[in-house]
């Protein structure tokens, strides 16, 4: 269909109101233009081409498409609406298995596109699915969820664009260095990686301080230091190195679920010799960091590789990890305001189910723990929270030449918001979304 259209003409135009590129020198502009999918032109270059049709701002504010960095969508869309800090009391929490058959797969994917179209997300990142959870309790991170991600896409099903890392151990638990070693040699399926990118894999070195699981220097208030979660090799360690030496030989992107700043230091400490391997298809990165030291943050900076940080989670686990890490551990704990001013890549992320895909919550929780680190709210603040979640996202995706902003060339994958995110006083729960478009098509509009 493109090709009928002559360059005079736009697919869409849409106008009438504030439109933040989130470009290099965040430049907002009035009108923009869509051609098959393509940002094609902006302002003026926009208005003067004839489009066949129109969306008309009145007022309202256009965003970048927002990029949840770290989401288990299969996983969302299965206990859709319940989520592990929420409302819901334990007893009436989904367990066991949530999806077995092709249809019951299907059903949780789209429930989850549906929900995250409505949110204004038109990307984010499956952070685990594969062979380690074949036969694992939920049924949601398995091989054969990779299968109908890879059949939903063949039929052009998607309404977000999804990175995945694929996953040889269990979610949340333990892997062997055996079976990783045999999975990460498996076949990939072919994809269009602008709707379906498998970029690596997920490592899980640890679990979470509140529990005492994160592998961490200084022992807590029991005197137990935690450990990490690979297996094989000589110990655990020896198996965790080699993990990350072998994905990073094959040119493969790592995120490693580490939370102890023990278990990000041997991270780094992998990344800082390996050199001489193919380039990843995006940085390596570290998913929570809870307890990242200064210096971690700066090395991890220094090497191009990021941070996926969940500071409602932060939020919710607060008072729980207190018991473990002590006031003063607890005080330097989820350092997001300083790995912002650091530069280092870092993308703040939900981790749904554990807590609400809804980021505009997930912002809120970021804007009091960057204000508790002396940060105003304003709009610089404001901006800066909002670019972890859709440029730097795209940098993680390894997508920053065609996502993650609104530039000429780039995807159109908006989200069209009630009033202005900049504006500073105003809970970002409290925004409307009006309109989610992703490649210059509507896929949830409030009226
Ligand atoms: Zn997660």
């Amino acid at each position: 269909m493109s090709e009928a259209i002559s360059g005079d003409d736009a697919d869409l135009i849409i106008r009438g109101g504030r439109i933040h590129t989130f470009d290099e020198s965040d430049t907002t502009v009035r009108a923009l233009a869509v051609r098959a999918g393509l940002i094609v032109g902006l302002d003026a270059e926009a208005e003067r081409l004839r489009a066949r049709s129109t969306i008309e701002l009145d007022g309202r504010t256009a965003i970048p498409g927002i990029n949840d960095a770290h989401l288990h969508a299969a996983w969302l869309g299965a206990r859709w609406p319940h989520l592990f800090f929420s409302d819901t009391p334990p007893d009436q929490q989904p367990s066991g298995r949530l999806v077995s058959t092709e249809v019951e797969r299907r059903s949780a994917l789209r429930a989850a596109w549906r929900l995250l179209a409505e949110l204004g997300v038109t990307s984010y990142t499956e952070p685990g699915i594969g062979p380690g959870e074949d036969d694992g309790e939920t049924g949601c991170f398995g091989s054969d969820m990779l299968a109908t991600y890879v059949a939903l896409h063949g039929e052009g099903a998607q309404t977000s664009r999804v990175t995945m890392l694929r996953l040889f151990g269990t979610i949340d638990g333990e892997s062997t260095l055996e079976d990783f070693e045999r999975g990460i040699r498996t076949p990939l399926p072919t994809t269009d990686p602008r709707w379906l990118a498998i970029t690596g894999v997920k490592i899980f070195a640890d679990g979470i301080p509140p529990l005492a699981t994160a592998w961490v220097d200084e022992p807590y208030a029991d005197g137990t230091t935690g450990g990490l979660l690979t297996r094989g090799g000589h110990d655990p360690l020896s198996a965790f190195h080699r993990m990350l030496e072998l994905a990073a030989s094959l040119g493969l992107q790592i995120a490693v679920h580490a939370t102890g700043d023990r278990s990000i230091m041997e991270f780094v400490r992998v990344l800082e010799r390996s050199n001489g391997h193919p380039a990843p298809p995006g940085p390596h990165y570290v998913v929570h960091g809870d307890l990242a030291t200064l210096e971690q943050i700066e090395r991890m900076r220094r090497l191009g590789a990021g941070f996926a940080v969940q500071p409602l989670i932060a939020a919710h686990t607060h008072s729980w990890a207190r018991a473990q890490l002590g006031a003063e551990r607890l005080a330097t704990a989820w350092p997001l305001a300083e790995m912002l001013a650091s530069g280092v890549l870092t993308t703040i992320t939900s981790d749904a189910p554990i807590a609400t895909p809804d980021w505009r919550r997930g912002l809120d929780a970021s804007l009091d723990l960057v204000a508790a680190a002396g940060s105003p709210d304003d709009a610089g603040t404001r901006r800066a929270l909002l670019r972890t979640m859709t440029v730097d996202a795209a940098r993680q995706d390894g997508a920053p030449t065609w996502k993650g902003t609104l530039e000429i060339g780039k995807v159109a994958d908006l989200a069209i918001l009630g009033e202005d995110p900049l504006e500073p006083g105003r809970a970002f729960s409290s925004l409307d979304v009006a309109r989610t478009i992703v490649d210059g098509r509507t896929v949830f509009a409030r009226e």
